[in-house]
């Protein structure tokens, strides 16, 4: 692997020896898996004598798009130098045998580049809307080889995929694949071997929910994924697979991949969020959390430009429980992504950065000549004294222990998003 990182750095410092290739949109909610195909690709590639540089990447994009299957996922691979036209029929075999062209929603593409794009389109992808046509005016300028099937949507996150670098932040995804006639069928994958893996392997995350009993290393979609686990460090990755008993794996193989990093969200004031983004917010507390139909709690928060909501949805569980604790005042930083125009943020994890004093009315004022209790004058009114009239505004208080702390909260294991980076990741030392 040394040698082969090695060359990939002489090659790009001569710049003209990689081949990238990028696919995306290959997949459907019926089956079919992007990672799968190019498995595929690597295995013929490789069966035609090319040498792979590197780990495939796994690289996930936008996670609001409107339009995305699951998980908005793209795959690139990086190849020595190689006759383009050969690579491009190769690619386009494997594509016209695994994609499910009939699903509406797939609309694959894959491009093949002498030049790795700049990283801001890729920055661009991952946090905001790219148009097709961007795509095909850069692909264009590259001089790049390229193919759009049916609305030719695919070509953007195949292109981004090709332009992420892991130069400041990445993770790895060991993925396990399933024997063909176990697709669509329940998976058996041990729960107790991947508490077990869990916990041995600390570098690895996302791997299983405690509270809510729910293993996350298997997918629920009938797609040819038996299970993926996450992690910092490869060796470990292939280790703890080891350690998961499950049904045959019939293949494996490892990504390079920017799951985990928080790629996707940026910093803005409140006024400056959009629909679609993925931001990092701070603000006060100035509706106090609630919950509506469903179970969903919202709240509202407000900084020096604005007002915002923020939601913890239904399945994001127990995080919600911190939420409701959260009082008028309170200074909170808040990460989530933006589906719609309703521009209310979509909690993936809270900051709290101040608490304010939580106070409660233990009784009413005494007063101060009599010594006995004053009597309310009714809502809002304050309160006098029965005996010599004397009055007084407010009664007593006392303050009330906070049920929550400053710092970091993040949504369950079940619910947490692909882009997400875990506490466990940023509390890294
Ligand atoms: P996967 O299941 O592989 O995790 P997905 O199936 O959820 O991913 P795709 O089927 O790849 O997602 O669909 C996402 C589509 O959106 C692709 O056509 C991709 O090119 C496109 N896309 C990705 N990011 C953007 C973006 N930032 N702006 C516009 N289109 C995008």
């Amino acid at each position: 692997m040394i040698i082969i990182l090695k060359k990939h750095f002489i090659y790009n410092i001569i710049g003209c020896e990689i081949i990238w290739i990028g696919i995306d949109d290959t997949d459907s909610v019926t089956g079919g898996c992007t990672t799968y195909l190019a498995c595929a690709l690597i295995k013929k590639l490789k069966y035609e004598n090319y040498r792979v540089i590197g780990y495939p990447r796994l690289v996930r994009l936008n996670p609001n798009i409107p339009w995305k299957t699951r998980g908005n996922g793209a795959v690139s691979i990086r190849i020595e130098d190689g006759n383009p036209k050969k690579i491009n029929r190769l690619t386009e075999k494997v594509i016209d045998k695994y994609v499910i062209f009939e699903d509406k929603q797939t609309n694959p593409g894959f491009v093949l580049l002498q030049e790795q794009p700049s990283f801001n389109i890729y920055k661009k992808s991952v946090k905001e809307i790219v148009t097709l046509k961007e795509i095909e005016e850069l692909l264009d300028s590259l001089g790049a080889t390229y193919k759009g099937y049916k609305n030719r949507r695919g070509l953007i996150g195949a292109t981004a995929s090709t332009a992420w670098s892991p130069k400041y932040d990445k993770t790895y995804e060991l993925i396990t694949y399933r024997e063909g006639n176990k697709w669509g069928t329940k998976r058996q994958v041990d729960h107790k071997s991947v508490k077990k893996m869990n916990e041995t392997y600390r570098s690895t995350f996302d791997n299983y929910d405690y509270e809510n009993n729910h293993n996350r290393l298997a997918p629920n979609s009938p797609c040819p994924i038996l299970y993926g686990i996450r992690g910092n460090n490869v060796n470990d990755l292939i280790q703890a697979s080891s350690v998961v008993k499950s049904e045959k794996v019939e293949s494996w193989i490892i990504f390079e991949t920017n799951q985990g990093t928080d790629d996707h969200l940026q910093r803005e004031n409140i006024c400056e969020i959009r629909p679609f983004q993925s931001v990092i917010t701070e603000g006060v507390v100035c509706k106090t959390p609630y919950t509506i139909k469903g179970g969903h709690v919202i709240f509202k928060i407000k900084d020096s430009t604005g007002q915002t909501d923020c939601v913890a949805y239904e399945p994001t569980k127990q995080f919600r429980d911190i939420i409701r604790e959260l009082i008028l005042g309170d200074k909170v930083e808040v990460y989530g992504g933006i589906r719609d125009k309703s521009l209310t943020i979509n909690l993936e994890k809270i900051n709290i950065k101040h608490l304010e004093k939580k106070v409660e009315k233990i009784e009413n004022p005494v007063c101060p000549k009599c010594g006995k209790h004053m009597k309310s004058k009714g809502t809002g009114q304050g309160y006098k004294c029965k005996k010599c009239g004397t009055k007084s505004e407010k009664p007593l208080f006392k303050e009330r222990e906070r049920d929550i702390n400053i710092g970091f909260y993040e949504v369950p294991v079940c619910a947490r998003r692909h882009l997400s980076k875990p506490l466990k990741r940023m509390m890294k030392p």
